[in-house]
């Protein structure tokens, strides 16, 4: 499993407030919506997201982790930062966001982006004991939570899948 740390390379308004890690939840699944191409700088595609989230009035990019087309996992954001990105600020508020690339109504999500998925919740939900909520029962689509398409047809049933 690879993680790329951008942490410090996105723009950031400021913060929403810290959660206590011991105190989340929740792990929401996202796609982000927009069309995945075959090949792409996933930076600049999460500057660009960082941007648009910034210009909502919502300080950061809205999510914790993202999943690019080949698999690598890029952490945008401390895992105890309160983001905007569910759409209900009590869940926002106990939650950490991973979000996969691409319009995933439409797309598929590909094999290593799979892949990558399901070593990063094994992780994440078992070897963690700094995030002792976040078990398998933990996670849920952003369907699960409030009237959206996101993760997309083609990932939702697979969100339980690791
Ligand atoms: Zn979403």
């Amino acid at each position: 499993m690879k993680i790329i740390d951008v942490r410090k390379k996105l723009p950031v308004k400021g913060s929403n407030g810290l959660m206590d890690k011991n105190k989340i939840t929740h792990c929401v699944i996202h796609h982000d919506g927009e069309n995945r191409p075959n090949s792409y700088n996933s930076l600049n595609r999460y500057i660009a997201e960082a941007n648009y989230h910034i210009n909502k009035g919502w300080n950061r990019i809205s999510y914790t982790y993202a999943i690019d087309n080949i698999g690598d996992i890029y952490w945008l954001n401390d895992e105890n930062q309160i983001l905007y990105h569910c759409g209900n600020l009590t869940i926002n508020k106990k939650s950490i966001a991973i979000k996969f690339d691409g319009n995933l109504e439409i797309q598929k999500p590909t094999e290593r982006q799979l892949k990558a998925y399901k070593e990063l919740m094994i992780w994440l939900t078992t070897k963690r004991p700094d995030l002792p909520l976040i078990v398998k029962s933990s996670v849920k689509g952003h369907r699960d939570i409030k009237a959206t398409a996101c993760p997309g047809k083609n990932l939702y049933p697979l969100i339980l899948k690791f």
